[in-house]
């Protein structure tokens, strides 16, 4: 699905480089590069603070510890994600309320996202799913009116912009109260081993998460909150911090792999493509560098004869990497189910898990491998 040695030899140097850096001077933790990795993350994604941590799934865990999120608390996410989503929501005690995502961006359903609120609601929980932004404009005006904390789950995400609907733009998972990211080496921006970071521009909160993350202290050797222990470590951030000046044309030779395969497949009655279209007011449906609100870090058809397990096992007998995300509604795992779900309640993701399939997304694809992906999926389904 992804070919890191490749995009590894377009930067082995740097990479190498700041390696060496780290084992040179032995500042495994908490290292400069770490720092300066943040810095370099801010300015890029125009956000007053970067915390790092070790993974996307701490980051998420932490950024409701640092909201004072409280056991009975219900948080609302969508039942069509990774599961490190609600897996941090139901650890924490809190109540997980799954809701249906969108037929056409996959993302959170806004009409269920209403429908969902009780009084006991405390936080939203968008995840830019697959690369897209969702519909940040009706969710921070629903999270306004009710008064909940929004937490963006951009773990696939990191490097699109989001348009508003008064034109202005905004890096995703720098809109909500908070963000969190993973660096998991498939991701986006990803480093060679785990790594993840939270984002806001509330100094307080700032200031709580990074004693969170360090054990709860605050000064050392004294702990005035529970914390845990959450690091991005020097080598991961001397990777990261070499790999962030190429996250734009990253994301761009992710479109532009997009763009074939739309083409390619576009015409298919039993194929629908990927649109580009979060943000459903600058709708103008295309894959464009512009609003650049898609960044694709998965890139997932629908299959919409039923030939969709077929299709997966014909694709691997040819040796062509693909994947589905996800095949089980959260609702319906066996660790997350609970009486309050109503299959009636999950027309989207049910359907989703029966017809959507990955396709080989990275930075790397060259023109003859994408032609003969969608040559052999063309055929086949003819
Ligand atoms: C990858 C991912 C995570 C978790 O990230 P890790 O670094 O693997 O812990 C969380 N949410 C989503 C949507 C993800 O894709």
């Amino acid at each position: 699905m992804v070919d890191l040695q490749k995009q590894y030899q377009q930067i082995k140097e740097t990479v190498d480089n700041s390696i060496q850096d780290v084992l040179n001077t032995s500042s495994y933790i908490n290292g400069p590069l770490v720092k300066e990795f943040q810095k370099d993350l801010e300015a890029y994604l125009n956000v007053k603070h970067v915390i790092p941590c070790a993974n996307g799934t701490d980051a998420l865990q932490i950024a409701m510890m640092g909201l004072g999120l409280e056991q009975g608390d219900e948080v609302i996410t969508v039942d069509f994600t990774f599961a490190a989503t609600v897996e941090v929501i139901a650890l924490l005690k809190l109540t997980p309320v799954l809701v249906d995502v969108d037929k056409e961006t996959f993302n959170i359903d806004i009409n269920a996202l209403k429908k969902a609120i009780t009084p006991k609601t405390k936080a939203i929980v968008p995840v830019h799913l697959f690369g897209q932004v969702a519909n940040m404009d009706a969710i921070l005006e629903i999270a306004k009116e009710h008064n909940l904390f929004v937490i963006e789950d951009n773990a696939q995400a990191i490097g699109a912009n989001y348009t508003f609907k008064n034109g202005s733009q905004q890096k995703a998972g720098t809109i909500g109260d908070v963000g969190t990211t993973s660096f998991f080496p498939s991701k986006n921006l990803g480093c060679y081993g785990d790594g993840g970071a939270i984002f806001t521009n509330n100094d307080e909160l700032a200031h709580t998460i990074r004693g969170i993350v360090n054990h709860g202290m605050y000064e050392r050797y004294y702990h005035d909150v529970v914390g845990v222990n959450s690091r991005l470590d020097s080598i991961q951030a001397g990777v990261l911090k070499a790999k962030l000046p190429h996250l734009d044309s990253y994301c761009n030779a992710r479109r532009n792999a997009a763009r074939f395969y739309n083409k390619a497949l576009a015409n298919h009655s039993a194929i629908v493509t990927p649109t580009a279209q979060s943000n459903k007011t600058a709708n103008c449906g295309q894959i464009c560098d512009v609003c650049d609100c898609h960044v694709f870090h998965q890139y997932t058809l629908q299959i919409t004869n039923g030939q969709r397990d077929a299709l997966h096992k014909h694709l691997l007998s040819k040796e062509i990497p693909n994947a589905i995300y996800y095949p089980v509604a959260l609702h319906a795992q066996k660790a997350y189910k609970d009486d309050r779900y109503n299959e009636a309640d999950f027309p989207v993701t049910n359907e989703l898990i029966k017809t959507v399939i990955s396709l080989p997304m990275h930075t790397e694809l060259e023109e003859d491998q994408l032609q003969f992906i969608t040559n052999t999926i063309l055929d086949f389904l003819n």
